[in-house]
């Protein structure tokens, strides 16, 4: 049997669980990669598209009240129904995402998205902060069907339309919510002792980036940060680039994409509060792979997105365990043991099947690492 003690995680943590290929492969990483090692008491909410039709969604809200309460939520990869998947599974009525559901329960929050630097290319890790909250997510957008004068309650003219009309848009932010996120960057920068960055239209919107994001950020770094910054010495490296909601949405989407596949990437809402996080990976459910998977099919999907759900997860509770939980999925890759995904960017097309692994081969080849890492826990 084991050679080792499984941990014993005293606090609970929030499970929920998905729909597709990641329920599938999620499976296979807690049975491999968790329970073999870990005790845990978990709390499990199963967020999969048929429990949210039974439930009407309730188990949505339910396990983002269990979120609030025991400050660490685990979420896989959920199905957001459109008409189509209405018909496909018979559902009551077309629910909201989930994500939106937890986001909005959560409220205030950021996204780090950290990407794992596992292939050439970009060499140094980039961690994105998401102010996630407000601007186009919870902005009012309407359509105008003729001419007439658009205003804000306020009372300021917006614009005449005239001819035919078109659309309009008005978004809002909080003061508190923007100080909060300005400090919740500089300090993850600071941790990661990586140069820092805010991005903002400020030659276009003057009051919205420049009064409201650009200056209250120098404000804080002038106040807060910048001897703290100097001592440190920050300058070479990565960096953390802090993006407005929908700069954030879209930069992480391409950052992913540049360092290879999004099977890599993972993010973690932090909330407000400073303690309680959800952590998620990027991607959805990968249903192209889960077609195949029901036909029989061989599938190589990547779980590193979602391993690292895990980690980021428990490394809330335990930073030993998580710390070799990444490092097993880096060191597989780099011993030249991967899925497709990544095997494709070093072998081309070409790509033939002795030179990549399936989805439940690379979770054996990270857990067979992950043993030998644990056992020398004692000389560490
Ligand atoms: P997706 O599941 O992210 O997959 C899109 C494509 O990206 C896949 O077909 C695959 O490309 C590649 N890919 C994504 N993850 C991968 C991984 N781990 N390993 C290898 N390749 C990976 O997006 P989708 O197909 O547009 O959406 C499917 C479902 O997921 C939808 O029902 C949607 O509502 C849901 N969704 C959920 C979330 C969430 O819960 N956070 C986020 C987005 C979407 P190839 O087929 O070319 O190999
Ligand atoms: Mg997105």
């Amino acid at each position: 049997m084991e050679a080792f003690d499984k941990i014993k995680v005293t606090n609970p943590i929030v499970e929920m669980d998905g729909d597709e290929m990641t329920r599938v492969f999620w499976t296979w990483i807690k049975d491999k990669l968790i329970f073999p090692f870990l005790e845990l008491d978990i709390k499990y909410f199963d967020l999969g598209i048929l429990n949210r039709d039974a439930t009407n969604d309730r188990v949505t809200i339910e396990s983002t009240e269990a979120t609030l309460k025991y400050n660490v939520a685990i979420k896989c990869a959920t199905i957001t129904p459109d008409e189509t998947r209405v018909k496909e599974f018979n559902l009551k009525q077309m629910w909201r995402s989930p994500n939106g559901t937890i986001r909005n329960i959560l409220n205030e929050n950021l996204f780090c998205r950290n990407v794992p630097r596992l292939v050439p290319g970009w060499t140094m890790p980039i961690c994105i902060g998401r102010h996630a909250f407000g601007d186009q997510y919870r902005a009012t957008d309407a359509i105008i069907e003729g001419p007439g004068k658009l205003k804000l309650v306020f009372e300021w003219e917006v614009y005449k339309f005239t001819g035919a009309g078109g659309i309009a848009l008005s978004m809002y932010k909080m003061e508190e919510s923007i100080c909060a996120f300005a400090e919740a960057s500089m300090n993850t920068a600071y941790q990661k002792k990586w140069p820092f960055y805010l991005s903002a239209k400020n030659t276009i919107l003057k009051k919205y980036d420049v009064i409201l994001f650009k200056d209250i950020f120098q404000e804080a770094y002038e106040a807060h940060w910048r001897s703290r910054y100097e001592a440190a010495g920050i300058c070479e490296g990565g960096y953390v680039w802090a993006c407005k909601n929908y700069d954030g949405d879209v930069q992480s989407d391409f950052l992913a994409q540049g360092f290879g596949s999004l099977g890599l990437m993972t993010f973690i809402l932090v909330c407000r509060d400073g303690k309680t996080i959800e952590a998620e990976a990027a991607h959805g459910t990968v249903t192209h792979h889960y077609r195949l998977h029901q036909k029989g099919g061989e599938t190589s999907t990547n779980s590193i997105a979602s391993i690292f759900v895990w980690s980021r997860g428990l490394a809330h509770r335990l930073l030993d365990f998580t710390e070799k939980l990444e490092a097993s999925c880096v060191g597989t890759v780099e011993s030249g043991k991967m899925t497709k995904d990544l095997a494709l960017l070093i072998h081309g097309p070409k790509v033939t099947r002795s030179q990549y692994l399936n989805t439940e081969e690379f979770i054996d080849a990270v857990a067979d690492e992950l043993r030998v890492r644990l056992s020398s826990r004692a000389k560490l």
